[in-house]
């Protein structure tokens, strides 16, 4: 395999309900960055149908073009019809890297089409970094443990494939640019492979409480809560504040709160403008997970970890700071 045959990034656009996840977005914009550096061209490629209004937010992007992927099969999401498409595609046009949302069916079938073409695939990278000197694009992600940064490449094969978890790079559109590609492919999967049936759709329970991804204000809770019944006043302060409850892991272990407040590597990514943490350690899985403007940390110990990621430390009780927090807010508001 010559790398060099190899050109261009692509970004999968997915679809839910005829919108388009916000990690393509994301990812798109990232991409862009890359390409720039690069000098490859950045294209998104959408199965199945999609609104213009929709198409519309990935041009603001700045992609190159678009390859446009007509045929049986992409009506809704199935792991065959998905993992073949790429396959087809990529054989054909040879791509250098393919970005993929980190979503539950992104995660299905970006390492199954990898595999169609012997190629590999990185999950959860917190960062892209193009190397000049190897041409290979760095996936770079806490590992073993979140003790250390591993960096993971793909210095022989191509394309070089990775899916990335929503809310991972920021969705800042540049602008759409002038002559945009239209590559379009027609490539029939035959219904009766696909090994799925759609029989009925309910859509889930949405408590707004629980989608912490794009909440402004975030009073995190970490380990250093004594108990369930000290959760209170953290969720007093937090709506003080207008915003939402979030937590660590050892919180959703211990069954104080659930899994979908959990951010982190392995959990929700956040960007609020402000984040109190509370008795949280630091570790990187962790603080992998939060982009704030402003960082503020609670701890009881002056060396904890996560104080090397803060704008503000406070070295005291989680509970009596959380406390005269509130007091303090009632009475400037009083
Ligand atoms: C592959 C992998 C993925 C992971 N993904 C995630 C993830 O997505 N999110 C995540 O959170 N973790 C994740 N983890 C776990 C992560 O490594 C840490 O174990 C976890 O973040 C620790 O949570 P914590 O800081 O709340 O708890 P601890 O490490 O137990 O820290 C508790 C802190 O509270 C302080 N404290 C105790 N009592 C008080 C008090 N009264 N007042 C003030 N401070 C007090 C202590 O000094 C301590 O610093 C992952 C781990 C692995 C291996």
């Amino acid at each position: 395999m010559d790398k060099r045959d190899y050109k261009n990034m692509w970004v999968y656009i997915e679809q839910n309900e005829k919108q388009i996840e916000p990690v393509s977005l994301e990812l798109c914009c990232e991409a862009r960055k890359l390409c720039d550096v690069t000098g490859d061209r950045l294209l998104a490629v959408v199965l199945g149908a999609c609104p213009e209004t929709e198409l519309d937010k990935v041009k603001d992007c700045g992609v190159d073009g678009f390859i446009h992927v007509e045929g049986t099969g992409y009506e809704y999401y199935n792991t065959q019809a998905y993992a073949n498409a790429f396959t087809v595609l990529s054989e054909k046009y040879r791509p250098s890297a393919i970005f993929v949302g980190g979503t539950v069916n992104g995660r299905d079938f970006a390492p199954r089409f990898a595999v169609r073409l012997n190629t590999g695939c990185t999950s959860d990278a917190m960062e892209l970094v193009y190397d000049e000197k190897t041409g290979d694009i760095e996936f770079i992600e806490p590992a073993v443990g979140g003790k250390i940064m591993a960096v993971i490449t793909l210095p022989v094969l191509r394309p070089q494939i990775g899916t990335i978890r929503p809310g991972t790079f920021r969705y800042e559109p540049t602008g759409g640019r002038e002559n945009i590609e239209h590559i379009y492919e027609r490539i029939d999967f035959p219904l009766e492979e696909i090994d799925t049936r759609i029989l009925a759709f309910t859509p889930g329970e949405g408590d707004s409480e629980l989608d912490i991804s794009d909440a402004e204000v975030i009073v995190c809770v970490g380990n250093g809560l004594k108990d369930e019944a000290s959760l209170g006043r953290y969720r007093e302060l937090a709506k003080l504040l207008g915003g939402k409850i979030g937590c660590t892991r050892p919180l959703f272990d211990r069954g104080i709160l659930p899994y979908k407040l959990q951010i982190g590597q392995s959990g929700v990514m956040v960007k609020p403008k402000l984040f109190i943490a509370f008795g949280v350690s630091g570790a990187v899985n962790h603080v992998a997970g939060v982009d704030a403007e402003v960082f503020v940390a609670v701890n009881k110990r002056a060396d904890a970890q996560i104080f090397n990621y803060c704008d503000y430390g406070i070295v005291g009780d989680m509970d009596q700071v959380c406390d005269a927090m509130i007091a303090e807010i009632k009475r400037m508001r009083s």
